[in-house]
């Protein structure tokens, strides 16, 4: 789901992200591409419909054509006035009506080529598609075209800033407030607040794992008492101003053993390694490489569960992904998270996240509290 939509976007940018899309899909090959409500119509059109129902929105891109919004004739006067409505034609269709037909007929798919379609579009949606146009294909979205948000422009980057410091200046007030003594649920709640207000419309998750929950980097929140001794694993985000942000401190409750201090230190010594591979050219693998090659070189290799990032933008989790395997090349524009971490079953964990974007000559931290061990009470 989206939030709101900035207003830093004009008609222009808009109708510029269709074009490239456009373009974009015509060079993998396809025919064109049919968005859903969700991230890549509000990215491409600035238009999120009010509720998600069954009947069909969808947004038909072609090279060379110009783009149509096919809507439900009750929803259209809203269409008309999402911020990139100039540069779309709207088709409705109206109850009774084949909405699918309407699609084929009004972006002319008669082709039978192969479409890229959202990842979330629904499968009844789908089908109905394949029933209107025999003959036609279809790839993931995300599959075909990747990198289709992943480069950032200025804009962009103004507002992931600026949601990267909303979610630093949460961090900042949680490591004040009472830990020992109460439920993960409770300081997830505090979290959940403080990302609102600093801005935030959607809170996407407050992670808050204590103690041997720490371990799970999939556990979110529990009815757990946090207690004196425990480290915390807070791993919090979500959507400001339409664009996200996501970060992870591990806090300890009291005085850390050494043993805790030593493995906090690795996890931020990894990701420090994580940020200093970032710069143009480089592939997304070899973020992955140098911070796991620390954690591994001190013997914790098995204990590093999960690749190092994942991009971020009108969603928290988007390509490019900082894995093994991914020889794609980083470009200036592209944020995404650096977020190793260490998990010990039955103990602790510890995982450090920030926000990182690619600039010319490196990359640029968009969450800049303390990466030291913070100790709360
Ligand atoms: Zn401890
Ligand atoms: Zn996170
Ligand atoms: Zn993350």
């Amino acid at each position: 789901m989206t939030g709101a939509v900035p207003a830093s976007f004009t008609a222009d940018d808009y109708e510029a992200r269709m074009e490239r899309a456009a373009r974009q899909a015509a060079g993998a090959g396809l025919a064109g591409l049919l968005v859903a409500p969700g991230p890549d119509l509000v990215w491409l059109t600035g238009y999120t419909p009010t509720a998600v129902t069954e009947r069909l929105t969808l947004l038909v891109l072609a090279a060379g054509r110009d783009p149509v919004l096919v809507v439900p004739t009750l929803e259209a006067p809203d269409a008309e006035r999402a911020p990139g409505a100039s540069a779309l034609t709207l088709r409705d269709w109206t109850d009774g009506k084949d909405p699918y037909a309407t699609a084929a007929a009004a972006a002319l798919l008669d082709t039978g080529g192969r479409f890229g379609i959202s990842d979330n579009a629904w499968a009844m949606h789908l089908l109905g598609l394949q029933k209107a146009l025999p003959g036609t294909s279809y790839a993931s979205l995300t599959e075909a075209l990747p990198m289709l948000r992943a480069v950032k422009d200025a804009a962009e980057l103004e507002l992931l800033a600026a949601a990267g410091a909303a979610a630093d200046a949460a961090f900042e007030e949680i490591r004040g407030v009472a830990f020992a003594g109460r439920r993960e649920t409770d300081v997830a709640a505090d979290l959940a607040a403080l990302l609102r207000r600093f801005g935030h419309s959607q809170v996407d998750f407050t992670i808050v794992a204590s103690g041997p929950n720490g371990a799970n980097p999939h556990h979110e929140i529990g009815d757990r008492v946090i207690e004196r001794g425990d480290m915390v694993v807070l791993d919090f985000g979500g959507l400001k101003d339409g664009y996200g942000s996501d970060t992870s401190r591990t806090v300890h409750v009291g005085e850390p053993t050494d043993e805790e201090r030593r493995v906090h230190d690795l996890v931020r010594e990894a990701q420090e390694a994580g940020f200093r591979a970032v710069r143009p050219g480089a592939a997304c693998q070899e973020v992955d490489r140098a911070a796991r090659g620390v954690i591994a070189d001190a013997g914790y290799g098995e204990y590093f569960i999960h690749r190092t990032g994942h991009g971020i933008g009108v969603t928290t989790h988007e390509p490019p992904y900082m894995i093994e395997g991914e020889e794609r090349p980083l470009v200036p524009g592209m944020c995404f998270s650096v977020e190793p971490g260490v998990y010990l079953p039955g103990r602790f964990g510890v995982r450090i996240e920030d926000i990182v974007t690619v600039t010319e000559d490196g990359g640029r931290r968009l969450n800049n509290t303390a990466r030291e061990m913070v100790i709360v009470d």
